[in-house]
Protein backbone atom coordinates (compact mmCIF):
# COMPACT_ATOMS: atom_id res chain seq x y z
CA UNK A 1 0.00 0.00 0.00
CA UNK A 2 1.12 3.32 -0.75
CA UNK A 3 0.94 6.56 0.88
CA UNK A 4 2.31 10.41 0.44
CA UNK A 5 3.29 12.95 2.90
CA UNK A 6 3.24 16.36 1.00
CA UNK A 7 5.37 19.32 3.45
CA UNK A 8 4.91 22.48 2.16
CA UNK A 9 6.78 24.75 3.86
CA UNK A 10 7.52 28.75 3.06
CA UNK A 11 10.84 28.28 1.65
CA UNK A 12 10.76 24.73 0.24
CA UNK A 13 8.28 21.88 -1.00
CA UNK A 14 9.11 18.00 -0.14
CA UNK A 15 7.02 15.04 -1.11
CA UNK A 16 7.64 11.56 0.60
CA UNK A 17 5.94 8.14 -1.55
CA UNK A 18 6.13 5.39 1.44
CA UNK A 19 5.70 1.69 0.35
CA UNK A 20 3.24 -0.20 3.55
CA UNK A 21 4.42 2.36 6.35
CA UNK A 22 8.70 1.29 6.20
CA UNK A 23 10.16 1.78 2.74
CA UNK A 24 10.59 5.32 1.63
CA UNK A 25 10.37 5.16 -2.07
CA UNK A 26 10.75 8.64 -3.27
CA UNK A 27 11.32 11.78 -1.21
CA UNK A 28 11.92 15.16 -3.35
CA UNK A 29 12.84 18.89 -2.23
CA UNK A 30 11.60 21.72 -4.21
CA UNK A 31 13.99 25.11 -3.47
CA UNK A 32 10.48 26.95 -3.27
CA UNK A 33 7.03 26.71 -0.81
CA UNK A 34 3.60 27.74 -0.45
CA UNK A 35 2.79 30.00 -3.22
CA UNK A 36 4.65 28.57 -5.96
CA UNK A 37 4.98 25.67 -8.65
CA UNK A 38 6.97 24.15 -5.50
CA UNK A 39 4.49 21.20 -4.73
CA UNK A 40 2.90 20.11 -8.02
CA UNK A 41 6.64 20.04 -9.17
CA UNK A 42 7.85 18.21 -6.34
CA UNK A 43 4.80 15.96 -6.15
CA UNK A 44 5.44 14.95 -9.76
CA UNK A 45 8.77 14.24 -9.46
CA UNK A 46 7.97 11.86 -6.49
CA UNK A 47 5.49 9.92 -9.14
CA UNK A 48 8.16 9.85 -11.18
CA UNK A 49 10.93 8.58 -9.23
CA UNK A 50 8.51 5.92 -7.48
CA UNK A 51 7.08 4.78 -11.08
CA UNK A 52 4.05 5.35 -9.69
CA UNK A 53 0.50 7.15 -10.58
CA UNK A 54 -1.06 9.58 -7.63
CA UNK A 55 -4.30 6.89 -8.84
CA UNK A 56 -2.04 4.30 -6.92
CA UNK A 57 -1.76 6.16 -3.57
CA UNK A 58 -4.29 4.82 -1.32
CA UNK A 59 -4.06 8.47 1.05
CA UNK A 60 -2.38 11.58 1.34
CA UNK A 61 -1.19 13.67 3.85
CA UNK A 62 -0.54 17.24 3.52
CA UNK A 63 1.31 19.71 6.45
CA UNK A 64 3.42 22.25 6.45
CA UNK A 65 2.68 26.20 6.89
CA UNK A 66 0.67 25.72 3.11
CA UNK A 67 -1.20 22.99 3.84
CA UNK A 68 -4.32 25.19 4.51
CA UNK A 69 -4.73 25.67 0.97
CA UNK A 70 -3.62 22.55 -0.65
CA UNK A 71 -6.21 20.82 -2.37
CA UNK A 72 -4.47 17.64 -3.17
CA UNK A 73 -4.78 16.00 0.11
CA UNK A 74 -7.46 13.99 1.88
CA UNK A 75 -6.10 15.25 5.37
CA UNK A 76 -4.20 18.40 6.71
CA UNK A 77 -2.25 17.54 10.32
CA UNK A 78 0.02 20.16 11.96
CA UNK A 79 3.78 20.25 11.13
CA UNK A 80 4.34 19.67 14.98
CA UNK A 81 2.54 16.00 15.03
CA UNK A 82 4.41 15.38 11.56
CA UNK A 83 7.78 16.24 12.73
CA UNK A 84 7.40 14.41 15.79
CA UNK A 85 6.01 11.04 13.94
CA UNK A 86 8.84 11.49 11.75
CA UNK A 87 11.99 11.85 14.03
CA UNK A 88 10.48 9.03 16.25
CA UNK A 89 9.99 6.92 13.11
CA UNK A 90 14.30 7.67 12.25
CA UNK A 91 15.37 7.81 15.73
CA UNK A 92 13.02 5.90 18.20
CA UNK A 93 15.30 7.48 21.22
CA UNK A 94 14.48 11.19 20.21
CA UNK A 95 12.92 12.84 23.15
CA UNK A 96 13.47 16.79 21.98
CA UNK A 97 13.67 17.89 18.10
CA UNK A 98 14.96 21.10 16.98
CA UNK A 99 13.58 21.67 13.85
CA UNK A 100 14.40 25.12 11.99
CA UNK A 101 12.65 25.57 8.75
CA UNK A 102 12.46 28.79 6.32
CA UNK A 103 10.71 30.89 8.60
CA UNK A 104 9.91 29.41 12.11
CA UNK A 105 11.57 27.42 14.52
CA UNK A 106 10.22 25.01 16.46
CA UNK A 107 11.42 22.83 19.35
CA UNK A 108 9.14 19.98 20.37
CA UNK A 109 9.19 17.23 23.23
CA UNK A 110 7.87 13.98 22.36
CA UNK A 111 7.40 11.10 25.07
CA UNK A 112 8.59 7.16 24.30
CA UNK A 113 5.73 6.51 21.75
CA UNK A 114 6.75 9.49 19.44
CA UNK A 115 3.41 11.60 20.85
CA UNK A 116 3.73 15.58 21.66
CA UNK A 117 3.93 16.58 25.08
CA UNK A 118 4.72 20.09 24.67
CA UNK A 119 6.12 22.60 21.93
CA UNK A 120 7.62 26.08 21.77
CA UNK A 121 7.95 27.61 18.20
CA UNK A 122 8.95 30.90 17.19
CA UNK A 123 7.23 32.18 14.09
CA UNK A 124 6.90 36.10 14.50
CA UNK A 125 10.51 36.73 13.81
CA UNK A 126 13.34 35.82 11.61
CA UNK A 127 16.00 35.27 13.75
CA UNK A 128 16.88 31.95 14.34
CA UNK A 129 14.93 30.63 11.12
CA UNK A 130 16.61 29.92 7.86
CA UNK A 131 15.45 33.78 6.68
CA UNK A 132 18.09 34.93 8.52
CA UNK A 133 20.70 32.79 7.37
CA UNK A 134 19.24 33.58 3.64
CA UNK A 135 19.34 37.01 4.50
CA UNK A 136 23.29 36.89 5.61
CA UNK A 137 24.23 34.85 2.94
CA UNK A 138 22.89 37.49 0.30
CA UNK A 139 25.17 39.90 2.21
CA UNK A 140 28.04 37.62 2.03
CA UNK A 141 27.46 36.75 -1.88
CA UNK A 142 27.73 32.79 -0.73
CA UNK A 143 24.68 30.70 -1.29
CA UNK A 144 23.42 29.28 2.11
CA UNK A 145 24.76 25.65 1.43
CA UNK A 146 28.32 27.56 1.68
CA UNK A 147 28.25 29.37 4.91
CA UNK A 148 29.07 25.36 6.81
CA UNK A 149 32.49 25.50 5.10
CA UNK A 150 33.12 29.58 5.16
CA UNK A 151 32.56 29.32 9.03
CA UNK A 152 34.58 26.24 9.77
CA UNK A 153 37.69 28.14 7.97
CA UNK A 154 36.81 30.95 11.14
CA UNK A 155 40.04 31.72 13.25
CA UNK A 156 37.90 34.30 15.83
CA UNK A 157 34.10 34.61 16.25
CA UNK A 158 32.85 37.80 15.42
CA UNK A 159 29.66 38.35 18.15
CA UNK A 160 26.41 39.51 16.08
CA UNK A 161 24.59 41.36 19.06
CA UNK A 162 21.47 42.10 17.27
CA UNK A 163 18.51 40.23 17.35
CA UNK A 164 16.59 41.77 15.13
CA UNK A 165 16.97 40.54 11.23
CA UNK A 166 17.30 44.27 9.66
CA UNK A 167 20.07 45.27 12.55
CA UNK A 168 22.00 42.19 12.46
CA UNK A 169 22.13 42.25 8.94
CA UNK A 170 23.75 46.08 9.15
CA UNK A 171 26.10 44.52 12.05
CA UNK A 172 27.41 41.92 9.02
CA UNK A 173 27.67 44.75 6.56
CA UNK A 174 29.31 47.30 9.29
CA UNK A 175 31.84 44.20 10.52
CA UNK A 176 33.02 43.46 7.14
CA UNK A 177 33.62 46.68 5.96
CA UNK A 178 35.38 47.73 9.20
CA UNK A 179 37.59 44.22 7.45
CA UNK A 180 36.59 41.40 9.37
CA UNK A 181 37.03 37.91 8.06
CA UNK A 182 33.95 36.90 6.51
CA UNK A 183 34.62 33.33 7.79
CA UNK A 184 35.01 34.87 11.48
CA UNK A 185 31.47 36.93 10.67
CA UNK A 186 30.06 33.65 9.62
CA UNK A 187 30.96 31.94 12.62
CA UNK A 188 29.28 35.36 15.03
CA UNK A 189 25.92 34.41 12.68
CA UNK A 190 25.85 30.85 13.13
CA UNK A 191 26.61 31.52 17.21
CA UNK A 192 23.49 34.20 16.86
CA UNK A 193 21.07 31.83 15.61
CA UNK A 194 22.03 29.07 18.21
CA UNK A 195 21.38 31.62 20.90
CA UNK A 196 18.07 32.11 19.60
CA UNK A 197 17.10 28.66 19.39
CA UNK A 198 19.04 27.65 22.80
CA UNK A 199 16.94 30.98 24.08
CA UNK A 200 13.29 28.66 22.53
CA UNK A 201 14.86 25.46 23.77
CA UNK A 202 15.43 27.28 27.51
CA UNK A 203 11.38 27.37 27.58
CA UNK A 204 10.47 23.93 27.12
CA UNK A 205 13.85 21.98 28.40
CA UNK A 206 16.00 19.45 26.77
CA UNK A 207 15.92 15.97 26.97
CA UNK A 208 18.18 13.65 25.77
CA UNK A 209 17.93 12.13 22.52
CA UNK A 210 18.12 15.65 20.85
CA UNK A 211 17.27 15.53 16.99
CA UNK A 212 17.78 18.36 14.38
CA UNK A 213 15.22 18.41 11.68
CA UNK A 214 14.78 20.88 8.74
CA UNK A 215 16.57 22.88 6.03
CA UNK A 216 18.81 24.24 8.86
CA UNK A 217 20.43 21.03 10.01
CA UNK A 218 22.04 20.67 6.78
CA UNK A 219 24.51 23.57 8.34
CA UNK A 220 26.66 21.91 10.32
CA UNK A 221 28.05 25.24 11.76
CA UNK A 222 24.63 25.89 13.21
CA UNK A 223 24.83 22.38 14.33
CA UNK A 224 27.87 23.05 16.16
CA UNK A 225 27.01 26.14 17.55
CA UNK A 226 23.77 24.74 19.08
CA UNK A 227 25.73 22.04 20.34
CA UNK A 228 28.06 24.46 22.48
CA UNK A 229 24.97 26.52 23.40
CA UNK A 230 22.86 23.96 24.78
CA UNK A 231 25.84 21.70 26.18
CA UNK A 232 24.13 19.04 24.70
CA UNK A 233 25.22 16.40 21.67
CA UNK A 234 22.58 16.71 18.66
CA UNK A 235 21.61 13.75 16.41
CA UNK A 236 21.05 15.34 12.78
CA UNK A 237 18.31 13.68 11.59
CA UNK A 238 18.55 11.44 8.11
CA UNK A 239 17.09 13.44 5.43
CA UNK A 240 16.54 16.25 7.87
CA UNK A 241 14.24 18.09 5.56
CA UNK A 242 12.22 15.44 4.50
CA UNK A 243 11.09 14.80 8.15
CA UNK A 244 7.86 16.38 7.78
CA UNK A 245 6.83 15.01 5.03
CA UNK A 246 7.68 11.40 6.33
CA UNK A 247 6.00 11.98 9.04
CA UNK A 248 2.74 13.08 7.28
CA UNK A 249 3.52 9.57 5.15
CA UNK A 250 3.10 7.34 7.87
CA UNK A 251 0.36 9.50 9.81
CA UNK A 252 -1.23 9.04 6.23
CA UNK A 253 -0.53 4.86 6.07
CA UNK A 254 -1.85 4.44 10.15
CA UNK A 255 -5.07 6.23 9.14
CA UNK A 256 -5.47 4.55 5.99
CA UNK A 257 -4.92 1.16 7.62
CA UNK A 258 -7.29 1.28 10.33
CA UNK A 259 -10.17 2.78 8.11
CA UNK A 260 -9.50 -0.89 6.28
CA UNK A 261 -9.14 -2.33 9.50
CA UNK A 262 -12.78 -0.88 10.99
CA UNK A 263 -14.30 -2.21 7.38
CA UNK A 264 -13.19 -5.57 7.00
CA UNK A 265 -14.83 -5.70 11.09
CA UNK A 266 -17.70 -4.63 10.07
CA UNK A 267 -18.08 -6.95 6.84
P1 LIG B 1 10.37 25.21 5.34
O1 LIG B 1 9.86 23.81 5.64
O2 LIG B 1 10.00 26.21 6.38
O3 LIG B 1 10.05 25.64 3.95
P2 LIG B 1 13.03 24.00 5.35
O4 LIG B 1 12.97 23.11 6.55
O5 LIG B 1 12.98 23.34 4.02
O6 LIG B 1 11.95 25.15 5.43
O7 LIG B 1 14.36 24.88 5.49
C1 LIG B 1 14.63 25.92 4.58
C2 LIG B 1 15.91 26.59 5.02
O8 LIG B 1 16.98 25.65 4.98
C3 LIG B 1 16.35 27.71 4.09
O9 LIG B 1 15.81 28.94 4.54
C4 LIG B 1 17.86 27.70 4.22
O10 LIG B 1 18.30 28.59 5.21
C5 LIG B 1 18.20 26.30 4.70
N1 LIG B 1 18.89 25.48 3.69
C6 LIG B 1 18.36 25.01 2.55
N2 LIG B 1 19.27 24.28 1.87
C7 LIG B 1 20.40 24.29 2.61
C8 LIG B 1 21.70 23.72 2.45
N3 LIG B 1 22.04 23.00 1.41
N4 LIG B 1 22.60 23.94 3.43
C9 LIG B 1 22.27 24.68 4.51
N5 LIG B 1 21.07 25.24 4.71
C10 LIG B 1 20.15 25.06 3.77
Amino acid sequence: MLTMGVDIGSATSKVVILKDGKEILAGVVISVGTGTSGPARALQQALDIAKVEKSDISKVVVTGYGRMTYEGADEQVSEITCHAKGVHHLVPTARTVIDIGGQDAKVIKLDEHGYVSNFVMNEKCAAGTGRFLEVMARVLEVSVGDLESLGAKAENVVPISSTCTVFAESEVISQLAAGQKSADVVAGIHQSVARRIAGLAGRVGLTPTVVMTGGVAQNGGVVQALEQELKTTITVAPKSQLTGALGAALIAFESFAKATDNVTAVK
